[in-house]
């Protein structure tokens, strides 16, 4: 299928490992041209290496904290100034701390916030006038399969991620008009870095090993496993296609039907 990307600009967030550098792989291997960003230099020249070694291409890096305004105004320049404009937004971030709701302070749901709803906020801000401007645009949100389920001991991330939901519909709305998409990819259970940690940790709690916590989990999923950081990226990248174009202010689970509901 021809996407018609190749010569758009992307930024993914948080794209230094896991389901983000997945993303930015597959828009590379589209031929877009694609930017990325974290918090820590090393993972970011890492994978920045790493991708120019599989591609052949240069991604541009910026080391970023999304809970930092200032840092996400000073990665927007950046990319804008490199690309002349993103043309594509993909606002992925690090997952909020397990624990119920007990286990929290305000300062917990703080930061949960800045780092999971109000990153998306300014991020979205600062590209939109530009996609007004050039009356085509894509911005896609890494949500989880808590906004439809809400997931046992993740109540940060099921209570915060609803708002980015909610905020996604909302501008899918105002930005129509404008050739501009707004929607949220959910990934369901998948094999990073971030599963693996939530995994050591209910194994503590259940006192039994990772490696059978994923495995119950994958028993719970009707494809029988988990997921690969490629299979939510694919799904993406045809969000932010030219193939795409009437599909917007929409939920888009990719969990192996792990969600019960209709
Ligand atoms: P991961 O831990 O493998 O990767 C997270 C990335 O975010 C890393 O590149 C890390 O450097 C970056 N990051 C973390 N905090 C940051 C910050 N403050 N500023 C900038 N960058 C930061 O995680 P993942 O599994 O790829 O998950 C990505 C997102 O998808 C998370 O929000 C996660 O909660 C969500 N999610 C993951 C799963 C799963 O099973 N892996 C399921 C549903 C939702």
């Amino acid at each position: 299928m021809y996407l018609g990307i190749s010569r758009k600009s992307v930024l993914v967030t948080a794209a230094s490992k896991g389901i983000g550098r997945a993303i930015a792989e597959e828009f590379v291997s589209e031929g877009a041209k694609v930017a990325i960003c974290s918090r820590n230099k090393e993972h970011l020249l890492k994978t920045s290496d790493e991708i120019k070694n599989k591609f052949g291409v240069e991604v541009l890096w910026c080391v970023c904290d999304l809970s930092k305004r200032k840092d996400i105004e000073n990665t927007i320049n950046a990319v804008n100034n490199e690309f002349n404009g993103i043309d594509i937004l993909v606002n992925n971030c690090g997952g909020p701390p397990r624990g119920n709701f007990l286990d929290f302070e305000e300062e917990d749901w703080q930061s949960a916030i800045d780092q999971v709803f109000l990153s998306a906020v300014t991020a979205t801000k600062l590209v939109v006038p530009n996609m007004m401007e050039k009356e085509w645009g894509r911005i896609i949100n890494i949500t989880s399969i808590s906004v439809k389920q809400p997931v046992d001991s993740l109540i940060l991330s099921n209570a915060v991620r609803t708002g980015l939901t909610g905020l996604a519909k909302s501008l899918s709305n105002e930005l129509g008009k404008y050739n501009i998409t707004v929607n949220n990819v959910a990934p369901g259970y998948t094999l990073t870095n971030r599963l693996y940690e939530l995994a050591v940790s209910r194994a503590k709690e259940m006192n039994t090993s990772h490696e059978e916590v994923l495995s119950e989990i994958a028993k719970g999923i009707p494809m029988n496993r988990l997921a690969a950081p490629e299979e939510i990226a694919a799904t993406v990248v045809f969000l932010a296609s030219m193939k795409a174009s009437y599909i917007t202010g929409c939920t888009i689970p990719v969990d192996g039907g792990y969600i019960k509901g209709l």
